[in-house]
């Protein structure tokens, strides 16, 4: 999510903080901070925008001498990137300061309770809260840092990666983990504290990536002692010898944006029911939805905005919210939208769709469908972005930043969330028994694991990617849920690889594209237990009798498609409405390989841009 950097040692701390955030900045860049510790107090310097916004500002505000030091590129989720927002964080009596990428899941109770023991909040984040904890920890059961830094973590719910530091203790640093990476460079006296090694590499090539649930206390000039935060147990850390050049460490060692962000999906997803999806209570709690409860119950029908990849994630929410909450949909291109004078009332409820959240057309149809009266709801990932910012209420996906032109974990997320308002809609409604709505809570949680399982395909993808990558036209067939994840495997091919593809339900291929099918055309047919297989398969006959080269995407341990087609790919099985986010992985992985075969430019594709700003 965002970027972290310390140092602790002999050197100016301010040059390799900076530098670090800059290249950290393709894991968050909506602001971005520095804290010194001058040899008597701490400086602080943060600003909403880039790392160079920050670079300008700092060096006319505070005096950057010190060789203690923390800083942070941030890529917001609880309140929007402004200045106050932006990390360091300090403590209520300014002697302790953080950084955090993660988020604190029960943030709001652990602020309810300090806020009676008489602290007081500058920012909206979730992180003032957790270094405030520490602090009262610390003052009330007289703890030193390390150990106060502990008991608070172990009241904590949620991922981070920390870095805390004390100005009454200025010769070390605490850090711990839990699900955010964080990495400590050693030196010959000097410690540095990245989310990745490519702050650091010019300095060390000796790093230890810290596991989950442990913590070190680094203490300069001297040693680490890391433990894990659960109990004092010590853990012996192994000092690996990095070997990767500055860009393969900033794509986290993938060879593109796009395939990391692919192998993102596990831990986007989680991030984005993290809080939210409460499987022991068999609740969810979305404030934007809960909020408006009344508005989302009294509507006639909701319309769903969006482009691109987004637009195919509101084909997939058509079919759950009808399904599961027996709500009327309609998915729109904005682009459609906002120039055809569309019937609206103040009974439509409108969700707006797009990953930057600055996407022209949508953010034009939202003014239009204020402008008519109906309760606009927002999903996007930019946090403080305008279209989060013009809806009347929203949610936000948290994949983290994309980078990748080509969106892939924009969209399992842009699902992901749909599917949690659909289900908090079905069980205020009563169209889902309590048993049946626990299921889906069960099944949704344990999506990220079989998105991990389905990934394992990779390498089988890649030589059936080999196979087809010279056919200069692709077909991707699915039905019901499936048929927008068809949509949406075509979008990538077309995105990355300049091949023609086209996707289509299944059973429309006999009204015209049936036509195009001979020996050279792969088509790729999802055909997933459940949703409604055996048309599927007989849809399967048909492309084989005409001799079409067959790619299935079926669900593990299947046997008939595997008869007829040349290549089946397996995912992991789930309930019928959850499949799209099993089964777009392999079509994902399939554009990509052949793309990087075809030797185009993967993660900046010809003629397009991450976000679309103009119409
Ligand atoms: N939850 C924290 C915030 O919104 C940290 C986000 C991040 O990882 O950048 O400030």
């Amino acid at each position: 999510m965002c970027g972290i950097v310390g140092y602790i040692g002999h050197r100016e701390a301010y040059p390799i903080i900076i530098k670090g955030l800059q290249r950290l900045e393709y894991r968050g860049y909506d602001s971005a901070g520095i804290a010194l510790y001058d040899g008597t107090n701490i400086k602080l310097s943060k600003t909403k925008g880039k790392v160079s916004d920050l670079k300008e500002k700092i060096e006319n505000e505070i005096s950057t001498k010190g060789t203690l030091g923390i800083g942070h590129t941030r890529w917001a989720t609880h309140g929007v990137p402004n200045d106050v927002n932006s990390h360091p964080h300090t403590s209520n009596s300014g002697d302790l300061v953080i950084i955090h990428n993660g988020i604190i899941e029960n943030y709001d109770s652990l602020k309810q309770e300090l806020i009676k023991r008489g602290y007081t909040f500058q920012s909206d984040t979730d992180t003032e809260v957790l270094i405030n904890l520490i602090e009262d920890v610390k003052k009330n059961e007289n703890l030193k840092l390390g150990k106060a830094v502990q008991v608070a973590l172990n009241q904590v719910v949620g991922a981070y990666a920390i870095a805390v530091f004390d100005k009454n203790k200025p010769n070390e640093i605490v850090v711990a983990k839990l699900g955010s990476p964080l990495a400590i460079g050693v030196g010959d006296d000097e410690f540095f504290i990245a989310s990745d090694a490519s702050p650091f590499i010019e300095y060390t090539k000796n790093a230890i990536y810290l596991e989950d649930e442990e913590m070190a206390i680094i203490r300069r000039g001297k040693d680490i002692k890391v433990r894990k935060i659960q109990n004092d147990n010590l853990v012996d850390p192994y000092v690996q010898k990095l070997q990767l050049n500055l860009e393969q460490i900033e794509k986290g060692g993938y060879e593109h944006f796009m395939l990391k962000e692919i192998y993102e999906q596990p831990s986007a997803i989680l991030d984005t029911f993290r809080g939210r999806l409460l499987s022991n209570e068999a609740i969810i709690k979305m404030v934007g939805v809960e909020d408006n409860m009344k508005k989302f119950l009294a509507a006639d029908r909701i319309i769903i905005v969006a482009c691109g990849t987004s637009w195919h994630a509101g084909l997939v929410a058509e079919y759950i919210f009808e399904d599961l909450a027996r709500i009327p949909v309609e998915v729109e291109y904005a682009s459609e939208f906002r120039y055809r004078n569309p019937v609206i009332t103040e009974k439509d409820v409108v969700i707006a769709i797009s990953q930057s959240g600055e996407t022209a057309d949508t953010l034009a149809a939202i003014k239009l469908a204020k402008s008519k009266g109906a309760f606009v709801f927002g999903v996007c990932n930019v946090v403080g972005s305008t279209i989060a910012r013009e809806t009347n209420a929203g949610a936000y996906t948290h994949a983290g930043p994309e980078i990748g032109v080509a969106s892939t974990k924009a969209f399992t997320t842009q699902i992901t969330v749909l599917t949690l308002i659909a289900l908090r809609l079905a069980r205020a409604k009563g169209t889902m028994s309590s048993s049946e709505f626990r299921q889906h809570l069960i099944e949704l949680e344990m999506i990220p694991a079989k998105v991990e399982e389905a990934l394992k395909s990779d390498a089988y993808v890649k030589t059936i990617a080999d196979i087809y990558k010279d056919s200069k036209n692709f077909l991707y067939l699915g039905r019901g849920f499936n048929f927008p994840v068809a949509l949406e495997g075509a979008l990538k091919l077309k995105e990355i690889s300049y091949i023609h593809a086209e996707g289509y339900p299944a059973a429309e291929m006999k009204h015209g594209p049936i036509a195009l099918i001979d020996e050279q055309m792969p088509v790729v047919v999802i055909a997933t237990k459940k949703g409604h297989y055996e048309k599927v398969v007989s849809n399967i006959q048909e492309i084989k009798s005409r001799k079409g080269r067959i790619i299935g995407i079926v669900t593990k341990g299947d046997t008939s498609v595997k008869e007829l087609a040349d290549y089946v790919i397996e995912v992991p099985e789930t309930l019928e409405c959850l499949t799209p986010l099993l089964t777009t992985i392999p079509l994902q992985l399939l554009s990509y390989h052949i793309a990087v075969m075809l030797n185009k430019n993967v993660d900046q594709p010809r003629n397009l841009a991450k976000s679309v700003t103009v119409e």
